[in-house]
């Protein structure tokens, strides 16, 4: 099963598709327990190439097809770059992405070099990247593939098909991370279209926090580097979703979004990316009440440095039993066996 079992409701036929959406929803019972909310994860590093732009792009490059385009190209933090590189091989396009030098991780650097990419790494920011390649596609007939693309919405959409559809129901808070702010904007899109109304808790790093600040961040600083974005494309639409839905877009420190990051990855068992920890850091700072939903944008294993250069040190062993005893127990002789089940089944605690 992929999105497009939506087909219906979108505007083109799938013809270059990877099986992407219907990614899982679980239930977060550590962080339902920590905020006395019923809280459910949607784990959209499950898509394809481990972001959610795996589901406006697969509509994007299908109209793109469509309408006979060569080429595609996007400014990109990463995971647009990834995603339009991945779509583009498949359907036989040629692909230029536009990142800003030096600020992309690592896989999704990888990413777009395997896929083929042509990665121009521009001495400048998203925000300067997405100004030239829209003037780049008023010169050539090349089509862009950025979420200021309608295509890309309607794609995006579909996750709050998926979310309504497995819920039963809608719930009564959705935390997302904002960036260029296509992704709050399509998720809106996509309630209004089965008829409900969540209210719509977008999330910003503080370095990076032009809609909360109400002007645009001419250097936007954060480590969630898939939402350093300081002059967001979708800002009037992003704005109008929040406030039709009661909802809010608020900041988060780093401190808070690595915490986040952190607390998933240990006590839920799920890593995803630091952009996408803005969602459960936004939950944790300022509540929520009833059924939440925290969208988790992107896959961890996107950014690998982040996630070493924050974890705990790797641990030396030499090869003897004796070594590996105390490598393994740390000189607690009980540690490795706490919590494990006896020979009856019963774990002894
Ligand atoms: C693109 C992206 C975002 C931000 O989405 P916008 O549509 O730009 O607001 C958040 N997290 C991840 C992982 C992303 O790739």
């Amino acid at each position: 099963m992929s999105l497009w079992r939506y087909r219906e409701r979108l505007p083109v036929e799938p013809l270059v598709t990877l099986g992407e959406g219907d990614t899982p929803l679980v239930p977060a019972p550590a962080l339902s327990q920590r905020t006395g909310c019923r809280v459910f994860l949607k784990l959209e590093g499950a898509n394809p190439t481990g972001s959610f732009k795996d589901r406006g792009m697969t509509v994007a490059v299908s109209a793109a097809l469509r309408d006979g385009a060569r080429a595609v190209v996007c400014a990109s933090t990463g995971n647009t770059a990834a995603s339009a590189a991945a779509y583009a091989a498949r359907a036989g396009l040629r692909c230029a992405v536009i990142v800003p030098e030096g600020k992309i991780a690592t896989g999704k650097l990888a990413q777009a070099l395997m896929h083929g990419a042509r990665v121009i790494a521009l001495h400048g920011n998203f925000d300067r990247a997405l100004e030239l390649v829209r003037e780049l596609v008023d010169r050539h007939p090349i089509a862009l593939v950025n979420s200021i693309n309608e295509y890309r919405l309607e794609g995006q959409k579909t996750g709050a098909f998926e979310v309504v559809d497995e819920l039963g129901e809608a719930p009564d808070v959705l935390c997302i991370p904002v960036g260029n702010a296509g992704n709050i904007t399509s998720w809106w899109r996509g309630f209004c279209e089965v008829g409900v109304a969540p209210a719509l808790h977008g999330y910003q790093a503080e370095g990076a926090a032009p809609l909360v600040r109400g002007a645009p961040v001419p250097d936007p600083e954060t480590v969630a580097s898939a939402i350093r974005i300081g002059n967001p494309a979708r800002w009037e639409e992003a704005m109008a979703a929040i406030t039709s839905s009661r909802g809010h877009v608020r900041a988060v420190s780093d401190e808070e979004i690595l915490a986040a990051y952190r607390f998933l990855a240990e006590r839920e068992g799920v890593f995803c990316e630091p952009a996408s920890a803005a969602s459960v850091a936004g939950l944790l700072r300022y509540g929520a009440e009833g059924t939440v939903v925290c969208v988790l944008t992107g896959h961890g294993l996107k950014d690998p440095d982040t996630a070493i250069g924050r974890a705990a040190a790797v641990v030396p062993c030499e090869p003897t039993i004796e070594a590996l005893e105390e490598a393994v127990l740390g000189g607690d002789p009980s540690a490795a066996t706490t919590d494990a089940p006896a020979a009856d089944g019963v774990a002894r605690v």
